[in-house]
């Protein structure tokens, strides 16, 4: 085993963690799914958290009638001052509860109680963000052209479908739940089957805020199914989906068949490119914490590194190093820096995605297995795994594993260099680290991703927008046209002509 250090502190931790009864949230009311039961494990020991039982067509079809009675009503005319206090209160209830929180979506998901703390502060400040943008989203007086004043002004859609991935539960539904119902619309939000119990929560405390009833609906249930049924329903104007790309694909093609607005938060494959002139100790803290925070379970994790060929074993070294060191343990205990994978299945598939890599000649650097002992042996582990020999055309360097899994790769030429980095379906993420501020606005322009970061990974700014090129994604979230994403533009035209209209008499 090269990881040997990593392993040490594995062990027991306290799992005291409220769970939330057998109850999603129709249109207003906590009840019981009328869909089917699954259960929803804890990856760091594999015990059962609680079953829920999930929401059926009949569910989503009540949920959007009376979405549909809630967004039609008084919420549409609130002033976006006032809808922007439901916000405030939202955020609020988050931090009331976010110890909480945080401690459930670490059993729900396996993540890091430090992660899930970020994701539960993520939450409450993209409601306050949003509340704030709301109250000052100007409507457009549009330059005069003939006799008319002219605006540009913007309607609520109606019902929307919010459908979100497990890896960032809480932080996703919030980028959904604030700006569509800021926007004026009523939610009915997806989460994934494996994560269902954080947004559950969410649920509660968005209930307790005093919006009105039926505004938001919280859908647990098969994607297929549920997810599906969102999709198409007649009654849902806009969906915005996270999740992977063949999903996204489908979904598009529903939205194609009524003509409905989508937004696709995708994949990705990032590159992470280091220069020859970086601070190569910062480079390899971010590029570790790029690739391996959240067990590489995100759609923006730096999955390929280039290094540059004359000092690529110098970097190499200490990369590796660092990477045997990393602490993989249980997501409530505080020293683990890599927790588990969401689930044993996921596992098993980054497993699998590692053993191709070295049946297509990939050199294992370090991890490359899944750690066992006491503490281990129970739960989804993966060690941190370094790759090098391969191709970038190679199915490990094309393919998104989501897992902690980084490829490395060469290069001696920054045409080629580009070339390559850009060489990959994906378009979401990339990270640069040089001193030279020349190289990396040059490079950073020609990149073909929605997000660059240089000499920095993984920030995130609620006011900076968000969104891939290419298979990564289409739309934007975050930022004040995170909100216009959930609006429908409309014009106004006001007749200035005190002379009759030619046509008149
Ligand atoms: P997934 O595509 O399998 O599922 C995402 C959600 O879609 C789940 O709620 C699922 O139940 C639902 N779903 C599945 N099939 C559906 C269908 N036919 N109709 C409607 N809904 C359906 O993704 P996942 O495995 O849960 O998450 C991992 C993927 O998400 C990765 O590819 C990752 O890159 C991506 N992701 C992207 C971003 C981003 O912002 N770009 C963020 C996080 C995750």
């Amino acid at each position: 085993m090269t990881a040997t250090g990593a392993l040490e502190h594995a062990g027991p931790v306290p799992n005291d963690v409220p769970i939330p009864p057998d109850e999603i949230l129709v249109a207003g009311e906590w009840r019981r799914g009328a869909g089917p039961e699954s259960a929803t494990v804890d990856p760091g020991d594999g015990a059962v958290i609680t079953t829920i039982h999930q929401a059926s067509v009949a569910d989503v079809d009540e949920a959007v009638a009376r979405g549909a009675v809630a967004a039609a009503g008084p919420w549409r005319d609130l002033l976006p001052h006032e809808r922007a206090r439901y916000l405030h209160r939202i955020a609020d209830g988050i931090d009331a509860h976010a110890e909480r929180l945080a401690r459930l979506q670490t059993r729900d998901t396996g993540k890091t109680l430090r992660e899930t703390s970020a994701l539960v502060a993520s939450a409450a400040g993209t409601f306050r963000y949003v509340a704030a943008a709301l109250e000052t989203f100007d409507e457009e007086l549009t330059t005069q052209r003939g006799p008319s004043l002219t605006m540009s002004v913007h309607d609520p859609i109606g019902v929307v479908g919010a459908i979100t991935p497990w890896n960032s539960p809480i932080a996703s539904d919030a980028q959904k739940i604030a700006p569509a119902i800021a926007a004026g619309n009523a939610v009915l939000l997806k989460p994934a089957e494996w994560t269902p119990l954080v947004s559950l929560a969410l649920g509660r405390i968005i209930g307790e805020s005093g919006l009105p009833a039926g505004l938001v609906s919280v859908l647990p249930g098969q994607g297929s199914v549920v997810g599906d049924a969102i999709v198409r329903h007649s009654g849902v104007g806009k969906v915005s989906f996270t999740g992977g790309t063949t999903t996204g694909r489908v979904i598009a093609h529903a939205a194609a068949d009524k003509l409905m607005p989508v937004s696709l938060e995708l994949g990705g494959k990032s590159p992470t490119i280091v220069f020859d002139d970086a601070d190569f100790e910062a480079a390899v803290a971010g590029i570790a914490y790029g690739i391996y925070s959240s067990s590489g379970q995100s759609c923006i994790a730096g999955s390929r590194l280039f290094l540059p060929e004359a000092r690529a074993e110098e970097f190499l070294d200490l990369l590796v190093a660092t990477v045997r060191r990393l602490r993989v343990g249980h997501g409530l205990d505080p020293r683990t820096q890599v927790a588990p994978l969401v689930h044993h299945r996921h596992r098993d598939s980054v497993a699998g995605h590692v053993e191709r890599a070295r049946a297509d000649g990939g050199e294992v650097l370090a991890g490359g297995e899944v750690p066992t002992g006491p503490g281990y042996d129970a739960g989804a582990y993966y060690l941190p795994t370094v790759i090098a020999g391969l191709d970038n055309s190679s199915a490990t360097c094309q393919e998104e594993i989501f897992g902690p899994v980084l490829s490395v790769l060469t290069y001696a030429d920054e045409d080629d260099l580009i070339a390559r980095a850009n060489d990959s379906v994906y378009g979401l993420a990339c990270g640069l680290w040089t001193r030279d501020y020349r190289t990396a606005w040059r490079v950073a322009r020609r990149i073909e991703a929605g997000t660059v970061w240089i000499n920095t990974y993984k920030q995130f700014s609620s006011s900076t927008p968000f969104g891939g090129m290419k298979e990564s994604g289409l739309g934007r979230e975050k930022g004040r046209r995170g909100i216009a994403e959930y609006m429908r533009q409309k014009s106004l035209y006001w007749g200035l002509d005190a002379a009759p209209h030619p046509w008149a008499g």
